[in-house]
């Protein structure tokens, strides 16, 4: 089985006019990775899929598929193929006559596109389909009718511009786990974009955050939800409290924040921000609902934050309480449910506890 055909990005800028819509991205992805790239609505996600494919020059930098330049190389000279958002499957065809429209085009005869249909009705688990009209499917099969149409020509990338977005939320959640079985199964290198970071944490190896034409960080699901490198990151990826302030002193690689309402508190320094902060700096700290405990009200210490209760939810899993934060933002603490009995403490004051292990430090910058 081949390892994959990678991908990169080098010192990549795209302009529209005097508008940089992509700002210096440099980017590997390796073969046979599913790889997506992150971020809110025109923050340049499918500019930058544009550039692979082809249907747009960069202004600067290169694009290497394969370790080939892709320089002046049109997108059907490509080894790419395109997924995008509104798929349209020819609603007069058959499943599998859709699925080979390009071997038709090329002149392959009947026999040749019935088998390699079936071939790839069995990879996107629609085995003896190919009969049907698209009219016959539900929404999910026809997403992974499209996905075989695109794997038809055998290309070494699949670039996927938000495929699941017209999907209702239960199919959408379901397609993650087919897309990401799909991908294993044909071993090529997948290239995602999305601005759902459930759907990017879900499926993808590596995830690329993107923000205003800027790649804030580039790593695993996982590193990015514990480890973010920017602010932006810390509170695009998954639900995070904020508590702003100035460094008041660095202890290797935490440090203690003078914050503008819950006292002084200690911190982790993000892993890409260590050797980085310096005492009097702007910071940011983050600490995830389901990292603060209770602790007893009025506990004083620099892992230890008062503050006045808001009011509650019961969510099922969680209890969740909302309390007076930083910034206009209310502090939102999840505690598991095992049953306990919970009290309503709306208007009085609570004390929270963490590990510094689970507060992260950056410095400070914009909020998503
Ligand atoms: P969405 O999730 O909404 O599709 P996106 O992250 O994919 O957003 P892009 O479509 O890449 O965003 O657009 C990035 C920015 O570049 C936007 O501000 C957009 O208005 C601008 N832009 C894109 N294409 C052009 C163009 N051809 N001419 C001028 N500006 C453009």
């Amino acid at each position: 089985m081949s390892a994959g055909v990678g991908v990169d990005l080098e010192n990549l800028w795209i302009r529209f006019g005097d508008f940089v819509a992509v700002r210096d991205a440099n980017v590997h992805i390796k073969g046979g990775d599913f790889f997506s790239f992150l971020g809110p609505s025109g923050c340049g996600k499918t500019t930058i899929l544009r550039a692979v494919s082809g249907f747009l020059e960069p202004s600067e930098g290169n694009v290497l598929i394969g370790g080939n330049n892709m320089k002046g190389i049109g997108p059907n000279k490509r080894p790419t193929a395109l997924i995008f958002q509104n798929l349209a499957l020819f609603p007069l065809m058959k499943v599998w006559e859709n699925i080979t429209f390009s071997m038709e085009i090329a002149g392959a005869s009947a026999r040749d596109r019935r088998k390699r249909a079936d071939e790839l009705l069995d990879m996107i688990a629609l085995p003896g389909q190919g009969d049907k009209l698209p009219s016959e499917l539900s929404g999910g099969q026809r997403q992974r009718v499209a996905i075989a149409r695109a794997l038809c020509a055998e290309p070494d990338v699949l670039l996927l511009d938000e495929p699941l977005s017209a999907l209702d939320l239960k199919l959408r959640q379901h397609m993650r786990t087919e897309l990401r079985e799909i991908q294993k199964r044909v071993g090529i290198t997948f290239i995602y974009i999305t601005h759902d970071q459930g759907e990017a944490l879900t499926m993808s190896d590596d995830i690329a955050v993107m923000r205003a034409g800027v790649i804030d960080q580039i790593a695993d699901g996982k590193t990015i939800y514990n480890d973010p490198a920017t602010a932006f990151a810390a509170s695009f990826v998954g639900e995070n409290n904020v508590f702003r302030g100035k460094v008041l002193e660095v202890r290797g690689d935490q440090a203690l924040i003078r914050t503008n309402r819950s006292g002084d508190l200690l911190s982790r320094i993000s892993t890409a921000n260590q050797g980085k902060m310096n005492v009097g700096d702007d910071a940011m700290m983050f600490i995830r609902p389901e990292a603060l405990s209770l602790a007893p009200t009025g506990t004083q210490g620099d892992h230890f934050v008062t503050a006045k209760v808001n009011h509650e939810e019961f969510e099922g899993n969680s209890f969740n309480i909302f309390m007076e934060g930083d910034g206009g933002k209310e502090l939102k603490v999840a505690i598991p449910n095992h049953g306990q009995s919970f009290d309503d403490h709306s208007g009085q004051d609570m004390t929270l506890e963490y590990d510094v292990n689970n507060a992260v430090a950056v410095p400070a910058g914009e909020l998503a």
